[in-house]
C-alpha cells in the first residue's frame, strides 16, 4: 500500500476550523488510496506560550520538565486531528512519541532520533486504520522520559517518518505556498521555485529562510526523501508548492537559484595576531567553548613588518550573531589576559548583514562571483567580507543596504524568470 506523510505546521492547525481544513486534505489522499501518516505541530503560538510558562516558573529550569511541558502542545493537536478525521468517517488514531515509540537521545530540548520502530503503527494499518496522527517534535529517551527535538522539530519528525516508512513523498503543509527565490517581503519579484535541490535548500534553510528546519533537510538528503512544501490554504494540484529533491531530478538550473540574507550579523577583527601554527586554534577554541556560533572566517596573510612585532603577523576576521558579540569579546579578552593569544586591537562592527547567492549551477557556470560583485558595485554597496563554497557566495555588508543588495542581486541573476 502506498503511503504518504503529511505534516501540518502551527498555522495550519491554529483552530478547529483549520484542523478541519487540514483533515479534509488528509481525507482526500485516503480517498485516492493512500495510507497516511500525519505529523502535527502545536497550534500556532502554543509552544511559545508553554516555553514562557516554563521560564516564568523556573528561570534555570530542569530540561526534562521543560520537555514535559513544551511537548504537550502537539499532543492536543494530534488527538483533535484524529477525532476530526473520525468525524469525517476516516479510521484514524493518534500517537504520542512514546507510544510509537520514537526513540531519541537524552539531549533534552535538542534530542536526536535514534530509531523509529514501525511495528506498532504497521499493525494498526493492517487492522484497518487509514491514518496515524503522530505528535511532532517529541520522542522518548533511553531513560523513558519525554524529549523534544528543538524548535521547528516537527519538520524533522515528518522526514524521519517518511524515511522509516518508505513514504512516496513527504508533504509539508505551511502558510506559504512554497520556497521562493528570495523573501517576497524584500522584493515583489521573488518567484516560487517549482523544484530546489536538497543542497540548495540546506544552504537556504541555514541562511535564514525559515520554511524548513535545517535538520529535516539534512535527513531528507541522506535518505532521499522527496519533500514538498506547500500551503494548506490552497487547493493542491500536482504542481503546487516546491519539490525539494535530488539534484538529478532537476533538469536544468541557472547559476543561482536564490538569494538569502541574515540580518543580525556582527563582524569582529583581531588586529595583528602572530602568524604561527596554532594561532587559529588558540582563537577559535575559546570562542567555541563560550558557545559562540562563528560563521565566516577570513585570515589575511600580511607580509608587512609592523612596528613592535618581530615575527610575521596577520589579521583574523570572523562573523557571529549580534547577540553573541559580548560573549565572544569576553572569551577573547580572557584568552589574551591568560597569555594564550596576543593582538593589538579588537575591532567590532555589529551593524552588518550577510547576503548570499546560492545555486548548484555555480559548479558549472563561470563568472558568478564577478557578476555578484558588479551588481553590488553598481549600487555602491561596499563589501566587507567575502566567503565562498562550492554552491554559495556570501558577503558581509552594512545592514542598511541589505534590502537593496538582495533586490540588486535578484535582478542581476534574473531570478524573476524561470530557468
Ligand atoms: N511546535 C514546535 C515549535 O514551535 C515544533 C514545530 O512546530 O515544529 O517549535
Ligand atoms: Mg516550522
Amino acid at each position: 500500500m502506498a503511503l504518504l506523510v503529511m505534516k501540518f505546521g502551527g498555522t495550519s492547525v491554529a483552530d478547529l476550523d483549520r484542523i478541519r481544513n487540514a483533515a479534509a486534505k488528509v481525507k482526500a489522499e485516503v480517498d485516492r488510496g493512500y495510507d497516511v501518516i500525519v505529523i502535527v505541530s502545536a497550534m500556532s503560538g502554543k509552544t511559545n506560550e508553554l516555553v514562557g510558562w516554563v521560564e516564568a516558573t523556573s528561570p534555570l529550569f530542569d530540561a526534562r520538565e521543560y520537555d514535559a511541558v513544551v511537548s504537550s502542545g502537539e499532543n492536543v493537536t494530534a488527538g483533535l486531528m484524529s477525532l476530526t478525521l473520525q468525524e469525517m468517517g476516516v479510521p484514524a488514531r493518534s500517537w504520542q512519541g512514546w507510544q510509537v515509540p520514537i526513540q531519541t537521545t537524552s539531549a533534552h530540548s535538542a534530542a536526536r532520533f535514534v530509531d523509529i520502530p514501525r511495528a506498532n503503527i504497521d499493525q494498526k494499518f493492517e487492522e484497518g486504520m487509514k491514518v496515524a496522527v503522530v505528535a511532532g517534535f517529541q520522542g522518548v529517551s533511553p531513560e523513558g522520559r519525554i524529549t523534544t527535538l528543538g524548535r521547528g522539530g516537527s519538520d524533522t519528525t515528518a522526514v524521519a517518518f517518511a524515511a522509516a516508512f518508505g513514504a512516496e513523498r513527504c508533504d509539508i503543509y505551511t502558510d506559504v505556498d512554497g520556497v521562493y527565490t528570495t523573501d517576497p517581503r524584500i522584493t515583489s519579484k521573488a518567484r516560487k521555485l517549482d523544484r530546489i535541490a536538497f543542497e540548495e535548500m540546506l544552504e537556504l534553510a541555514s541562511l535564514g529562510a525559515k520554511v524548513l528546519q535545517t535538520r529535516s533537510v539534512e535527513l531528507a538528503m541522506r535518505y532521499k526523501v522527496k519533500l514538498r512544501v506547500l500551503s494548506s490554504f490552497e487547493d493542491a494540484t500536482e504542481t503546487s508548492g516546491t519539490l525539494v529533491c535530488d539534484e538529478e531530478d532537476i533538469m536544468e538550473s541557472k547559476a543561482v537559484s536564490g538569494v538569502a540574507y541574515s540580518r543580525d550579523e556582527a563582524k569582529m577583527t583581531l588586529v595583528t595576531v602572530e602568524d604561527r601554527p596554532g594561532i587559529a586554534a588558540a582563537i577559535f577554541g575559546p570562542l567555541a567553548e563560550a558557545g559562540v556560533n562563528v560563521d565566516m572566517i577570513v585570515q589575511n596573510i600580511s607580509e608587512k613588518n609592523y612596528e613592535g612585532h618581530t615575527g610575521a603577523v596577520t589579521d583574523m576576521t570572523f562573523s557571529c550573531p549580534t547577540n553573541q558579540v559580548a560573549r565572544a569579546r569576553k572569551a577573547l579578552e580572557e584568552a589574551k589576559a591568560a597569555g594564550e593569544i596576543a593582538y593589538d586591537d579588537l575591532i567590532m562592527d555589529d551593524d552588518v548583514a550577510k547576503v548570499s547567492v546560492v545555486g548548484i549551477g555555480m559548479r558549472s557556470h563561470a563568472g558568478v562571483a564577478a557578476k555578484m560583485f558588479a551588481a553590488l558595485a553598481a549600487e555602491n554597496v561596499n563589501i566587507k567580507v567575502i566567503t565562498t563554497s562550492e554552491i554559495k557566495i556570501s558577503v558581509l555588508i552594512d545592514r542598511k543596504y541589505m534590502e537593496l543588495a538582495v533586490q540588486a542581486l535578484h535582478d542581476a541573476f534574473e531570478l524573476d524568470k524561470a530557468a
